[in-house]
Formats: C-alpha cells, sequence, structure tokens
C-alpha cells in the first residue's frame, strides 16, 4: 500500500516568509521529511518588514530562540506600540500600545470606567492608565519582571520587535540549515503542473535541474510564482478601502538612542514610518499614486528623515488584497505571495506565522483532503478581512479634510461590521472581538479612543461605583502605573546590557 503521509516539501522562495516556514518545519516535523528551499539571489528579497507584533514572541519561543541571541543577530530593537501622528488630526498624538489598559473591573472593561470618570473631568487621557502608553514616549523599556506580585504592570509587560529583514532571514536561513533544510540556489524558469489534475509536480531551474514535491510552500513574493503564475488562483482587490498602492523605503543613519516604538505620520497621501534599530534606522513613505507624484513622495519622505540617508528611496508597488485561495490544490501561499496589507500596524509578518501555525494544524496528507484545505482558506479569510477592517479604521476614522486623499478615505463606504462596530463604539463604548480575530479590544478602543471616536454613553453597571470611588479608582491606577515607568530602565540601557550585536560589543 502506498504510504499516504507527505515526505518532500518544497519552499519557492527565500525572504523572511520562506525562511520563516523553513525553520517552523525543519524543527516541527522533524528529519523525516525532505524539506528543500529555492531562492534567487539574482531576484533577491523584498528587503522591508522590520516592525513586528509580540505575536512573534511565541514563534521564537516555538522554535526556542531565546531574545538575546535573536535580537544581537538581527540589529533588533523592542517595540512597546506604534505612535500615530497627524491621522485623527493635524497636530494629534496618540499611541496604540500592546497589553493591557489599567484593570478591569468584574466584567467591565477598565475603559468604560474612563468613559464615565473623562466625562465627569475626573481622568487623564486614556495613554495614562498603560504602562506602554506610558513608556513608550519616556524611551523606557524592560521586559516582565519576575520578582514583583502578579498584579503589578511591570509582571506583564507585552513586547515585540523591530529588526533587519535581511539579517533576519539570515538568521533564520541558519537555523534551519542547521536542522537539515537543502537550499538551492536558482532561478525557476518553468512550473510543471500534473497532467489529470493540475497539481504542481516540479519546478525547472534555469540551470535544468528539476525539483519534484509533493507540497509545494509558494513564498515568492508579490509575483505569487506558483499559486498565481501557475495555478491562476485570482485575487480579491481591496483597494477601495485601502488606496495607498506604492511605498518609498530608506534606511537613515541613527541621531538618537532607538525608540522603543514604531512611528506612523499621516502625510497628505499616505503615511510614513520610522522604525529604529540598533544600527540604523528604517524609513517609508506609503502613499496613493492616484494622489501624489513618485518624485513628490521621495521629496516628503526625505524631508522627514531624522539622519542622513544611507542610498536613494527604493520603490515598491502593490495592489493591496488577499488570494481567492491561499491555499490552492497542493501549493500553500505564505508571506507577499498570499496577500498584502500595508504594514499600518505591521501584521504580515504575523500573517506568515500564523500562515504556519494553522498549516502545521491542518498538516494535509497525500490525497490533499478539501475538507482540510476549505478550513484553511476559510480561516485565512477571517483572518484578512479582521486585520483589513482593522487598516481601514484608522484611514475612515478621521477629520482631515486638508487634502482630495484625505476626503476620499473620510468619506468611502467601509465594510458594514466596521460601520456596526463604529456605531456601537460611539453609542456606548462597548466592543466585542470577533471569535479569534487577531487584535484585542483594547487595541480597537486605543485607535478609536485616538481617532476621535468619542463614546456618547458607557454601561450602565459604571454606575454602581459611586464617582468617589470612581476618582480614587482612577486616580490610583496612573499613580501605579507612572510610579512602576519610573522604575523601568531607558531601552537603550536595557538594549546595551541584553542585546548588542557582536559587532558593536566593545
Ligand atoms: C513597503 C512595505 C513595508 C513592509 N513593512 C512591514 C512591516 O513593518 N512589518 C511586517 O510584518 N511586514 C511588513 N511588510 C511585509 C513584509 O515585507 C513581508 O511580509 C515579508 O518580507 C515577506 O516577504 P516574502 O518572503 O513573502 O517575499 P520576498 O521577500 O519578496 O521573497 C521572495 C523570494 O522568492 C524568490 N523568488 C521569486 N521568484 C523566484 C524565481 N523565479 N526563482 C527562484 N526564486 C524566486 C526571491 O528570490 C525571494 O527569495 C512590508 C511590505 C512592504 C511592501
Amino acid at each position: 500500500m502506498t504510504d499516504p503521509r507527505i515526505k518532500n516539501i518544497v519552499i519557492v522562495g527565500g525572504g523572511t516568509a520562506g525562511w520563516m516556514a523553513a525553520a517552523a518545519f525543519a524543527k516541527v516535523l522533524g528529519p523525516t521529511y525532505s524539506i528543500r528551499l529555492v531562492e534567487s539571489e539574482e531576484i533577491g528579497t523584498v528587503g522591508v518588514g522590520e516592525s513586528t507584533v509580540p505575536h512573534l514572541k511565541l514563534f521564537n519561543d516555538l522554535l526556542g530562540i531565546h531574545d538575546t541571541e535573536f535580537m544581537k543577530n538581527t540589529q533588533g530593537t523592542f517595540k512597546l506600540g506604534i505612535q500615530f501622528n497627524d491621522w485623527g488630526r493635524v497636530g494629534d498624538s496618540y499611541i496604540h500600545g500592546f497589553g493591557t489598559i489599567g484593570h478591569d473591573v468584574s466584567l467591565l472593561p477598565f475603559h468604560q470606567f474612563w468613559i464615565k470618570a473623562m466625562q465627569k473631568g475626573m481622568a487623564s487621557d486614556i495613554g495614562a492608565y498603560s504602562i506602554h502608553t506610558l513608556a513608550a514616549p519616556r524611551g523606557k523599556f524592560m521586559t516582565s519582571a519576575t520578582d514583583v506580585p502578579s498584579s503589578s504592570p511591570l509582571a506583564d509587560i507585552a513586547y515585540s520587535y523591530q529588526f533587519d529583514a535581511t539579517l533576519y532571514a539570515k538568521f533564520l536561513r541558519g537555523y534551519a540549515e542547521k536542522r537539515g533544510v537543502r537550499r538551492t540556489e536558482g532561478k525557476i524558469a518553468q512550473t510543471v503542473l500534473r497532467p489529470d489534475d493540475g497539481f504542481v509536480e516540479a519546478v525547472v531551474l534555469e540551470s535544468g535541474e528539476r525539483i519534484e514535491g509533493e507540497l509545494f510552500i509558494d513564498c515568492s513574493g508579490f509575483r505569487g510564482l506558483l499559486i498565481e503564475q501557475a495555478l491562476h488562483t485570482g485575487y480579491i482587490d481591496f483597494t477601495h478601502w485601502l488606496p495607498c498602492d506604492r511605498a518609498l523605503a530608506v534606511a537613515c543613519e541613527k541621531v538618537e538612542p532607538p525608540t522603543p516604538y514604531t512611528r506612523s505620520s499621516a502625510r497628505l497621501a499616505g503615511w510614513q514610518w520610522r522604525i529604529p534599530l540598533q544600527h540604523r534606522t528604517g524609513n517609508g513613505y506609503v502613499y496613493s499614486s492616484a494622489h501624489v507624484s513618485d518624485d513628490e513622495a521621495a521629496a516628503t519622505l526625505l524631508k522627514h528623515l531624522d539622519g542622513k540617508p544611507m542610498g536613494d528611496p527604493r520603490p515598491l508597488r502593490f495592489t493591496t488584497g488577499v488570494r481567492k485561495k491561499s491555499w490552492n490544490k497542493n501549493v500553500v501561499a505564505l508571506g507577499l505571495a498570499s496577500g498584502f496589507l500595508e504594514p499600518l500596524e505591521s501584521t504580515s509578518i504575523y500573517m506568515i506565522q500564523s500562515g504556519i501555525a494553522r498549516l502545521l494544524n491542518l498538516f494535509p496528507q497525500r490525497d490533499f483532503s478539501e475538507v482540510v484545505i476549505d478550513r484553511y482558506n476559510a480561516q485565512a479569510k477571517f483572518e484578512y478581512e479582521h486585520i483589513r477592517d482593522f487598516l481601514i479604521l484608522h484611514y475612515h476614522a478621521t477629520e482631515r479634510n486638508d487634502t482630495p486623499f484625505w476626503n476620499q478615505c473620510r468619506t468611502m463606504s467601509i465594510p458594514a461590521q466596521l460601520q456596526d462596530n463604529i456605531r456601537l463604539f460611539r453609542d456606548s463604548g462597548r466592543f466585542f472581538r470577533d471569535a479569534e480575530e487577531m487584535f484585542a479590544t483594547t487595541s480597537w478602543v486605543q485607535v478609536m479612543l485616538g481617532q476621535h471616536i468619542v463614546p456618547r454613553g458607557y454601561h450602565p453597571l459604571v454606575d454602581q461605583m459611586p464617582d468617589q470611588e470612581l476618582a480614587r479608582f482612577m486616580a490610583s491606577v496612573s499613580q501605579v502605573v507612572a510610579s512602576c515607568v519610573d522604575a523601568m530602565p531607558s531601552h537603550q540601557a536595557f538594549i546595551d546590557r541584553h542585546c548588542v550585536a557582536p559587532s558593536m560589543a566593545v
């Protein structure tokens, strides 16, 4: 009887997606599987993707990679959240911090009490009640303390990483090759399909070498070599809601200690990112080509760098959206090959990670059961659409009317579920996280408040707390948070102590 198990996996592409997949498969599937990765140095990688969300720590934990090793090898810094400037109104600034805000009281989230306290003039900005949002602009950072009571904000610090994308892929390559992944350098010239069912049988390199497999992971970037060019899967376009279609990326010299947060500053026709690393600062302008020329975008980007540019801005073009199926026949697309949501909330690398986890959970047999494939695709669609809606919120919830771009974003029609979420929050500050959607209630709340969606009311149970007690509650939470932040070391001091890259160490 033929063995039903899949044994040969071919990964096409050696960017972040390809090497994340290779590392995870090598670790989880082990040496009985043959894992080959094909990449072309001549084609290269997209070379961006340097800011992440806290989930990446789980990926590192799975691989057994400790923060110190990780940060040293990727010139990494820590991230407590994203600072959004000029989004709701020109001159605004708020932080979407990771982790909790204040502390919840029985069933009610902290922000419900905050809404009433704010209405009565007894509260400060919501950012004063979270260790993440208070520590980030003060340049403070530490990982969770183990020698404090579990109720202390210092015991629960959620963070993610900012790192050099090229060094990350190199680091994972070393990890994967050590565990048996075989890398082949070369350009794929042809994809061979099985005549009977159209499954991919092999890829053929320009050199003539033919690489056969049972399961193919398409990590070939925007071109979608297998999922689109060979299988013609189709693409769902989100441009109506997310009109930016180009980016210019440039690194600049570092001029100050790295901030423990990524910055996103709204511009006239898009937004600019700033990602501080140990050795340089990454920057880019994501913009709508219908609203600004490439030259103007480049000038805007360069004008707002805080150090000397380390090269010319590199252009990137994209169409925001997702493949109709991320998994088609025996091809699973990961990374840019599966779709693209702009990096406003640093979600792409997370989606690679969750695609890998989903695939490992739904790992197929050689018969490629349709039930398994359908479930994978349904979950991928759910994830894309919910993150898409969170991104749309940033563009739509604006009072800006200073350019045609912002007028379009403010007045565009939005997906029904997002509309309902905004309406409910405006009514009484309530928000419901939908099943396993990625962003938690605190994320939605911070962005909605940060962009002036002010609730008219609050949950009726809040009134059970007398006003005097409410005032004391608010004051005590902000005092505890502030004193915790006072006690934290600076981000730079923490890096110096734990994470300096080998070449930079004295
Ligand atoms: C402007 C911008 C900013 C971004 N910022 C962030 C961010 O801050 N955070 C985040 O999480 N994500 C971000 N992303 C997304 C992130 O960059 C990607 O998710 C990540 O880099 C994965 O890319 P990839 O591996 O899918 O593709 P790529 O890096 O493009 O790799 C494709 C690979 O396929 C190979 N290949 C292609 N064709 C062939 C062929 N014919 N033969 C052989 N090999 C081939 C290439 O050589 C390469 O190795 C950003 C993306 C863009 C465009």
